[in-house]
């Protein structure tokens, strides 16, 4: 593998994590698995920036997996939260924040009527499975190779991300009979769902979709497969769930589903709405969210659910998410993802290509784009293991897998760009090596 680029700080303080936490990390990605070498420890942020514990400067290609939009530590989230934190950190009881945020989010998003805020994307997804199952009395539930949705044991069937690069296929511990009720199928394949539905459509409870895929690099859906996909849920009286986690105020204000020509029943959310702290959201049609407690027989709960600080965080990053913050997204986006495939092509780099949707991007070495879970195995993972720490040392933290989703935000400026181009062309140089 790859040289190990990181300092004596994090090495020390990696060998240290490792005797208490197991793997040395909270999240099995964080651990370099995927690309070698030993995890940079960070002590800081500041826009565009991340700092290690060496005290090296890095611009920031992860932005804590997308949850990080504008940038870190931006100044107005910030005195939010410090002002939210100095009148008490949780209450247990509601606060005008959490409706004050759900306004928020139901005035950008049509398909969310009613909203149950939780704490991380995972317990979003799983309890609007659960939603979907008590309101329609059904036991199935459809999923796409290669999407995440949270490590819940119903999901966690041919997921991406993590397990993905792991290779683990389904997890351990998730007993056969809790998966039998998830039905898994390719992204991108309208047959084999309709398929699917002819065979299960009677049993199955909602499909559960990312909208843009982004735990197997990133994957454009057809123009065609999320309208159809639609059809078959209505035809079946399915719900359709759209796991909009990653994507949601992300690529415009609100949910991008609606930018496909569909309408969700329920909407899952997390990372930019929470502004960088713990967070996740459900929500949907108002019947759909009534079956779940206190109104209804589903049950649901949270301890820190609504946490004013989180809620303060969040309302400040969509207050802060105006239509020209996007704009500058997009630009920089588009100007990353252009020129760094023409760098690639100029420094003979064949089979690279940067599949795109905003500010979301894939860096993909492969023949072609991939459409689905199969295509994006394909990826040479040595070749992005070799990018990754060519830019690393370059001053560029790179998502560490080669099936993670590049995220850009809004602090990303002209410096940046021009420095990450001139580091990417010797990164391609680095990368083209021998197989
Ligand atoms: N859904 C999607 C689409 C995700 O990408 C993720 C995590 N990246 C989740 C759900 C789970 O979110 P969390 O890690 O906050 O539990």
């Amino acid at each position: 593998m790859t040289g190990d680029g990181a300092g004596a700080g994090s090495r020390q303080a990696f060998q240290r994590a490792e005797r208490v936490l197991l793997g040395g990390v909270d999240s099995p990605v964080r651990s370099f698995g995927a690309v070698g070498g030993t995890p940079l420890f960070f002590d800081r942020g500041r826009g565009p920036y991340l700092w290690d514990v060496d005290g090296h400067r890095f611009v920031d290609l992860v932005n804590s997996w997308g949850a990080i939009v504008l940038g870190h530590a931006s100044p107005s989230v910030i005195r939010a939260v410090r002002r939210s934190a100095g009148l008490g950190l949780s209450f247990g009881a509601p606060s005008v924040l959490e409706h004050e945020l759900a306004e928020r989010i139901v005035r950008a998003v049509p398909s969310v009527e009613r909203l149950r805020f939780v704490n991380s994307g995972t317990e979003a997804v799983m309890s609007a499975v659960r939603a979907a199952r008590g309101f329609t009395g059904r036991p199935k539930v459809v999923k796409f190779e290669g999407g995440y949705h949270g490590h819940s044991d119903g999901l966690l069937a041919r997921a991406g991300s993590g397990l993905a690069t792991a290779a683990i296929a389904d997890s351990a511990g998730v007993p056969s009979s809790v998966v039998r009720d998830t039905l898994v199928t390719p992204y991108n394949d309208l047959d084999a769902l309709a398929r699917l539905f002819e065979r299960h459509g009677e049993a199955i409870a909602a499909v559960v979709v990312e909208p843009v895929a982004g735990n197997m690099n990133v994957v454009v859906p057809d123009q065609e497969f999320l309208p159809g996909l639609a059809r078959l849920c209505r035809r079946f009286g399915s719900l359709l769930i759209a796991d909009e986690v990653i994507t949601g105020f992300r690529l415009r204000r609100g949910a991008i589903h609606p930018e496909y020509g569909i309408r969700a029943d329920l909407v899952t959310f997390g990372k930019i709405i929470g502004g960088g702290l713990p967070v996740g959201a459900y929500g949907g049609r108002k019947e759909i969210l009534e079956t779940v407690a206190p109104l209804g027989p589903v049950y649901q709960a949270g301890t820190l659910a609504g946490n004013p600080v989180v809620m303060a965080a969040g309302a400040a990053v969509l207050d802060a998410l105006t239509p020209a913050v996007y704009r500058r997204l997009e630009r920089s986006s588009a100007r990353i993802a252009g020129r760094w495939t023409e760098i690639a092509r100029e420094e003979g780099v064949r089979g690279f290509f940067v599949p795109r949707v905003g500010s979301m991007l894939g860096l993909f070495f492969g023949p072609e784009p991939p459409r689905n879970y199969a295509d994006a195995m394909g990826v040479d993972r040595k070749r992005y293991a070799r990018f990754f720490h060519a830019m690393l040392d370059r001053g560029v933290y790179l998502p560490p897998s080669p099936l993670e989703t590049t995220f850009v935000s809004a602090a990303i400026g002209p410096r940046e760009i021009d420095r990450m181009e001139r580091a990417a062309r010797e990164g391609f140089r680095l990368a083209r090596g021998s197989r």
